[in-house]
């Protein structure tokens, strides 16, 4: 674990929310899945960090309820399991950003992600790779800025960064950057964890 990990970790516990540290995925996702109880209902946010490390399909194998919508085809389907997904026992996300003063940083089109990270399920784990860590938060927002044309190409978004690499401040419809959260302590009504990961995962 390097310095910075460290001095985010001691940041995280500080603002009363619990981090562990893994220096690979493989560990981390044994962790986690050890730490969800077989009948625990799952939601999970838009998170490419969750999803590439195979997280929805392990737990719908094990026989969880996971609302992803990410897995639904229809847009009646994504609503439903993005609302069921804020009522869950155990909710997951990805962060845009974790600064090394404890801080996440969130960017979000709908707001269901950010909203369920705050309120609603019982116990939410944040997973992070190393490369979304930054010094502070003046760091994390131009982090996202510079990061989020990657995810509105995944998204297949019409937005100027999707064509130029750059934020220009958009109206676009479908803008992924209507809300931004910070959350600096943890939110009292619910159990928070934040996994951190020594490898770089997501955007
Ligand atoms: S404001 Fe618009 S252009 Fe800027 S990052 Fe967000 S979606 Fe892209």
């Amino acid at each position: 674990m390097n310095e910075s990990v460290k001095k985010t970790i001691e940041a995280l516990e500080k603002h009363n929310m619990k981090a562990t540290y893994f220096d690979d995925q493989d560990s981390a996702v044994n962790y986690l899945m050890g730490s969800i109880k077989d009948e625990a209902t799952v939601g999970i946010g838009g998170s490419s960090t969750v999803n590439s490390l195979g997280i929805p399909q392990k737990l719908i194998e094990r026989g969880n309820k996971v609302y992803f919508h990410w897995l639904e085809s229809t847009p009646e389907g994504m609503d439903n399991a993005r609302e069921k997904a804020q009522k869950t026992d155990v909710y997951l996300s990805g962060t845009n950003a974790l600064t090394e003063d404890g801080k996440l940083v969130n960017i979000d089109g709908l707001g269901n992600r950010v909203a369920s990270m705050i309120y609603g399920p019982k116990k939410v784990y944040i997973l992070c790779g190393i490369n979304k860590i930054t010094k502070d938060l003046d760091s994390a927002l131009i982090r996202i800025k510079e990061n989020a044309y990657k995810n509105a190409r995944r998204l297949k978004l019409d937005t100027p960064c999707a064509h130029t690499e750059k934020c220009n401040d958009c109206n676009s419809p479908q803008r992924m950057c209507s809300v931004t959260t910070i959350i600096e302590r943890r939110p009292y009504k619910t159990e928070f964890e934040v996994i951190i990961i020594g490898k770089e995962l997501g955007f």
